[in-house]
Formats: structure tokens, sequence, C-alpha cells
């Protein structure tokens, strides 16, 4: 594939007015999926201008590691972005991109729906729920140290204010989303002071959103319901630990990363929706990848924006096509390229 257009390329006057969105096409696969959402964006006639930044780490006033300053500034001034995946260099001396990026922009709740795809073979059909995973505490403080040598702590930080934050967040995200119920996960039975705390900012939320029915379940619980019969669930709302591994868990459920979808919520307005599978060193560059999980992030931006209109029409061009199963990359079982299935995309919006 060519390499990425660039924003004035893409830029189109529609009689809607037009919104501006940060892009980070990031490392990998990234540039090639970003390319494939912008055609079809540009095919689909969505009122979206892309604003191109690359996102690497560097050293700021202090030695402290930071996101270059035009990345930052696109996204102060946009608001919205959309995000490919981005490496992690084991040794490189600086903190994981994604981390910053959370860091910088307060990105504090994580959200994936997870939903059947029609035509797409998975263990079930019918999934349809939603993980809210607190984002910015938790296990994933970054708080450890050395105690003596051979035993090491980790500190898990429960905050009153992200709890409620987070607990607010799911429970206006079921309203707006025609979701009926929240189920808060948990282990309050052996972490009381902690995961205490969070359930009972939950249970304080759910006072306030009467037309919600609020239930609470043990992780365990959890894990063992969802692989005997995901259908029961709808919004589940847990702290950071317990969101990264049920939030991949739950991707499986409809086929894996390559065709998830997340946002990232963040303070003052900030979202940023991203594939949240890697940049798949393996098949870089060779016209292979799917780029399904950055186009339905997409989706999930341009419903975030009210644009709900394009937002059916791609999401169902996407899903016709792999319910065909005529022009399917790979991963998805068929022999297509990358470029192709984007194609087929395209004719179909
Ligand atoms: P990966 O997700 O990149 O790859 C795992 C396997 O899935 C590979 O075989 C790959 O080819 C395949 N795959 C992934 N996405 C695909 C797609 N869209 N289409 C087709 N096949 C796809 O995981 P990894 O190899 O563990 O990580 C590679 C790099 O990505 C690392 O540097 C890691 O830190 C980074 N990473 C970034 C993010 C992110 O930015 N959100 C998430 C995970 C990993």
């Amino acid at each position: 594939m060519g390499g990425l257009k660039s924003k004035s390329q893409y830029a189109r006057s529609f009689t809607q007015s037009v919104q501006t969105v940060t892009l980070i096409p990031g490392d990998g696969i990234g540039p090639e999926i970003s390319t494939a959402v912008m055609k079809i964006f540009e095919a689909a006639k969505a009122p979206i201008q892309w604003e191109e930044r690359s996102v690497t780490a560097i050293k700021g006033p202090g030695g402290r590691w930071m996101i270059p300053p035009e990345a930052k500034d696109s996204m102060d001034n946009n608001k919205i972005g959309l995000k490919g995946p981005l490496k992690t260099p084991i040794a490189a001396g600086h903190p994981s991109m994604n981390l910053l990026l959370r860091k910088t922009f307060d990105l504090y709740a994580n959200v994936r729906p997870c939903v059947s795809i029609e035509g797409y073979k998975t263990p079930y059909n019918d999934v349809n729920l939603v993980t809210i995973r607190e984002n910015t505490e938790g296990e994933y403080s970054g708080i450890e140290h050395v105690i003596v040598d051979g035993v090491v702590q980790s500190i898990k930080l429960i905050t009153e204010d992200a709890s409620k934050r987070i607990a607010e967040y799911a429970f206006e995200y079921a309203r707006n989303n025609q979701r009926t119920s929240v189920t808060a996960v948990h282990k309050a039975n052996i972490m009381r002071m902690s995961d205490g705390l969070f359930l009972r900012k939950c249970r304080e939320v759910a006072e306030n959103f009467k037309d919600i029915k609020f239930t609470e379940m043990y992780l365990d619980t959890v894990c063992l319901n969802m692989v005997q019969d995901p259908t029961h669930f709808d919004v589940l709302v847990m702290p950071n630990l317990y969101g990264d591994i049920l939030s991949d868990l739950c991707a499986g459920l409809i086929g894996g990363l390559g065709v998830t979808p997340s946002g990232n919520i963040g303070a003052n307005g900030v979202a940023i929706f991203e594939s949240v599978h890697g940049t798949a060193p393996d098949i870089a560059g060779k016209d292979l990848a799917n780029p399904t999980a950055l186009l339905l992030s997409a989706v999930m931006m341009l419903r975030h924006m009210g644009l709900h209109g394009h937002a059916k029409k791609i999401e169902s061009a996407c899903f016709d096509t792999i319910r065909d199963k005529k022009v399917l990359t790979k991963d998805l079982g068929g022999n297509s390229k990358c470029s192709e299935f984007t194609g087929e995309i395209c004719s179909r919006v």
C-alpha cells in the first residue's frame, strides 16, 4: 500500500460542518490500517478532516518523558483522536507511549463494546456487552518497591474520586446507549478496603440511576459465567487490572483483538479511540493487516461525536463485507489483502 495521504488530500468540503480529528497512525501495521480507515471515511463522505501526528517519546524539561508538543497541541485543540498501535520498545528507557497518552490526557475510562459479528464464527452468536475499565489507578499506579532483598511490594491504589468518576461514566454510558444494567466487578470479599471502597462508590452512584439495574459480582464468578454464557451481561464496570484482563477475555468471545474496538475517555472532553491489537510486526508493510478493529474504533468515535448516520453506514458496510465472506483478510479466514478488503467496504458504504 502507498504512504499516507496528506491532510489536505483528505480534507473535503461537505455541506455538513467538517470536524478535525487528530490521527496517530502508529507503528507497524498502523499506517496501513489508518490509510484503510481514511479511504472508507472518504467513500462514506464522513465529515471528518484528519490531522496526522506521530507520537514518539521525547524528553522534556527536567528529563521527564513526554509526547511531542505537536501531538499534544493537536489533541488539546481537536479533543478527539484516533490511534493505531504503538510499539513499546523494550529497554528504550521511556515508558509505554500508550501509558504516556493516558496520563497526559487523563484518559480515565477505557470502553470496549464486544458485540458478535454476524457470519463470523465464534463460540457464541449473540454477545452484546461493554466493559468499562478504570484506567488510571489500581494495580497499575506504578508504585512498586523492594522491601528487602527478595521481597517486592506493589501498591494497589483505589481512590474515592476515581471510583465515583468511573461509576458515573458507566451509568451515564448505559443510559445514553439504551442499555439496561450495570454490573460492578470486584473482589471486595478479599480486598475489603480497596475494592470495598470501589464497590461502595458504585452502590452510591447507582442510587442516582434508578432506571438502570445495578448488580455486583465477584470477578471470579464473572469469569466463570462469562465463558459459560456471556449473553446475560450488559455493561460491566471494574478497577484497572480486572478490566485489562476481562476486556481481552470478552474480545476473545467475539473473534479477538482484530475485530474489537475501544475508546479511552478523558477529562475535559478529550477522547482517543484505538485498535487494541499491537503493531503486528510479522505482517507489517505486506498489505495483510485487518483494519476492522481500527475501523470499528473510528465508528465508535463517530457515535461519540454524534455522527450516528455515518457511523451506522460504515459499520453496516464492514459487517456486510464480513458476513458475505467473499473478500476477507487472512485472520478472518480469507485470502484477500488489506487493500482489497478496504475496497470492498468502500463499495458498500
Ligand atoms: P500484536 O497484536 O501486534 O500481534 C499478535 C498477533 O496478532 C500477530 O500474529 C499479528 O500478526 C496478529 N495481528 C494483530 N493485529 C492484527 C490485525 N489488525 N490484522 C491481522 N493480524 C493481526 O501483539 P505483539 O506481537 O505482542 O506486539 C507487537 C508490538 O505491539 C509490541 O511492541 C507491543 O508492545 C505493541 N502493542 C501495542 C498495543 C497498542 O498500541 N494498543 C497493544 C498491544 C501491543
